[in-house]
């Protein structure tokens, strides 16, 4: 039988979250693209080139329905937020079509308590969590289960003022994490099943509403103001390089993650991921959640960023280390070691 080709393929996504640097990374590495898009949100993979096909569905939901036509193409899927969020992980699982990475690492980002377990076995330091209102000694943020990115999380600061806030979401799934005091930093990793390496891609730091236009409003404005709480809306990210005597940690607790992956969803995690923290005026790094896939972060480095220049003297966006490891294992007739 002929050896696999590169033109054999074709890599797929859904038009939003990281697709346009997903879809260039993969021309970029030489593949044909496929964009699936809500009816009606097509417009920048056309502005921006980066697909050969655009496929339109009245909603993500119906993704499964052109699953056996993506089938037909010899399509590989590169999964990003919108497929989990979108479809939830069980229908994910259930997909049949090529999709790069290990599906069963997603029930384990997807359940707050499964994560903290993996991320607490990983070795790595994380914000404490509060099991009931009464036991509040510090501020601590509240979060809704599948909240709308952020929005409607509040801060409390003891048992009172905890109740006093709760009272309008009646009824819904939440947890108390306690506030880590500090600055957001998203770290950016990439573990290649490959090679068995482990790749800092970038960082990034989210811009998010209202709370990073709070400091506009100057404290007694917003007493006069009342009730300016921080919600965490997602806008848009920024870049950051960081402090360098930082690295060595942040690369070791990639390390672990991917260490204790292998126990827990073997073949374990690769691909891109990123560990989303707070690093505190001890220099503490507390992590709050891990995402299991290419985040949003890495979309100001489609040209590559400080970190992919160091390593690979060439532009490579984590968008196109996806392709280039999927072309790797086609040239090398692995492919069967990166799809799930
Ligand atoms: P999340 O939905 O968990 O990604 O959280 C949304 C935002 O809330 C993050 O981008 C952070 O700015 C902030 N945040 C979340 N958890 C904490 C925490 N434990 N301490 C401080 N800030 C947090």
């Amino acid at each position: 039988m002929a050896r696999p080709q590169l033109s054999d393929y074709r890599i797929a996504t859904l038009g939003s979250h990281s697709a346009l640097q997903i879809l260039k990374g993969a021309k970029d590495e030489g593949f044909s693209t496929i964009v699936i898009c809500k009816k009606g949100q097509e417009k920048p993979y056309r502005m921006f080139n980066v697909a050969d096909e655009i496929i339109s569905i009245g909603s993500f939901k119906d993704f499964p329905r052109i699953e056996q036509a993506l089938i037909k193409k010899n399509a590989i899927i590169v999964p990003h937020a919108s497929f989990v969020t979108y479809m939830g992980f069980q229908e994910v699982e259930k997909f049949k079509v090529n999709y790069y990475g290990n599906k069963r690492i997603l029930r384990w980002e997807s359940d707050r308590n499964a994560e903290r377990n993996w991320l607490k076995a990983a070795g790595l330091s994380l914000p404490r969590i509060y099991r009931k209102p009464s036991e509040i000694d510090r501020p601590v943020i509240v979060k809704f289960h599948g909240a709308g990115g952020g929005k409607g999380y509040f801060l409390a600061r003891d048992e009172e003022d905890f109740k006093k806030k709760i009272k309008p979401y009646n009824l819904r799934n939440y947890v108390i994490q306690e506030y880590i005091i500090g600055v957001p930093l998203y770290v950016h990793y990439f573990h290649s099943s490959l090679t068995g390496e482990l790749e800092i891609m970038g960082f990034d730091k989210r811009y998010e509403s209202n709370v990073d236009g709070i400091g506009r409003i100057s404290a007694r404005d917003q007493m006069v103001l009342n009730n300016v709480d921080p919600s965490y809306v997602i806008v848009g990210n920024t870049p950051i390089v960081i402090r360098e005597s930082f690295l060595p940690r942040l690369i070791e607790m990639g390390e672990n993650i991917v260490k204790r992956s292998k126990k827990i969803a073997p073949p374990g995690l690769f691909g891109p991921f990123c560990l989303e923290t707070v690093l505190t005026p001890d220099e503490d790094i507390k992590v709050f959640e891990i995402s299991a896939r290419i985040v949003a972060g890495t979309n100001p480095y489609t040209h590559g960023s400080p970190y992919t220049w160091l390593r690979y003297n060439e532009p490579m966006s984590t968008g196109r280390r996806i392709a280039r490891e999927i072309r790797t294992a086609i040239e090398q007739d692995r492919l069967k070691e990166v799809l799930a």
